[in-house]
């Protein structure tokens, strides 16, 4: 009688633990899918929270910047640390990402552009997804925030000038020797080229020292001066100066 007990009372046992084995099983399944799925986006979302911040900071100093040119005749400031002693910011933003300061380049006095840059951009994720990364994060003059190299005709030639100058700003003011350093340094994905002949542009610089670049295009000559009939007799863009077109 006693041993029926026992059997009957062991077979019921396991018929409870089967159910419960399953039973967590499945249930540790599903939350780990859930974990899988949720966390990566979670995190993910909170990177490109922190990546619009660090955006949002370089247009506001863009605008303050822009603010004290409107009040000293045209001129950018030397640097930023003029706009708190001017009192047009309270203090300097920092990149949210690392708390570091953000870069500035002008070319003297008498700039005809500036550029602030995050300083380090590669610490960002990118727009395109989790496994994206934000190669510059910049606001240049005249143009707002920009996050990346556009390969159109102009555009071309000045967003390569305005990464010239982002590498200068962490190579103590000097510019780099040749345009695959900023391929290497994944600056660019390709060395820009002409827009009609896809021959790459030429970059000229006198040695680490120089303190002037020159970007040419090979082919002036398949370019027309500004939507008129005449072709381009040169078509550059010269650091100081911008891009310059000359007409035959
Ligand atoms: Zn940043
Ligand atoms: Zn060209």
């Amino acid at each position: 009688m006693n041993e029926i007990m026992e059997e009957e009372k062991t077979t019921t046992k396991k018929k409870i633990n089967w159910k419960r084995f399953w039973f967590w099983l499945i249930f540790l399944i599903v939350i780990s899918l859930l974990l899988i799925i949720y966390i990566p986006n979670r995190i993910y979302s909170r990177r490109k929270a922190v990546l619009s911040s660090c955006s949002g900071n370089l247009r506001n100093l863009g605008i303050i910047i822009t603010n004290y040119s409107t009040d000293h005749k045209g001129h950018y400031p030397q640097n930023l640390e003029v706009l708190v002693e001017q009192k047009y910011i309270l203090e300097l933003p920092v990149c949210p990402v690392s708390g570091k300061s953000y870069l500035y380049y002008s070319d003297g006095w008498n700039s005809t552009d500036f550029i602030v840059s995050c300083p380090n951009p590669q610490e960002h994720v990118g727009s395109q997804g989790p496994k994206s990364v934000t190669r510059l994060l910049y606001y240049a003059s005249g143009r707002g925030v920009s996050g990346g190299y556009t390969p159109s005709y102009v555009d071309s030639f000045y967003n390569l000038g305005t990464i010239i100058k982002i590498y200068s700003m962490t190579h103590g003011g000097h510019y780099p020797q040749h345009l695959r350093v900023l391929k290497d340094m994944k600056y660019i994905e390709e060395i820009p080229t002409c827009s009609k002949t896809k021959k790459p542009l030429i970059y000229q610089i006198n040695g680490w020292d120089d303190d002037d670049f020159t970007i040419w295009c090979p082919n002036p000559e398949k370019h027309n001066y500004y939507g008129s009939k005449s072709k381009l007799k040169s078509l550059y863009y010269h650091k100081g100066e911008g891009i310059i077109e000359v007409e035959k």
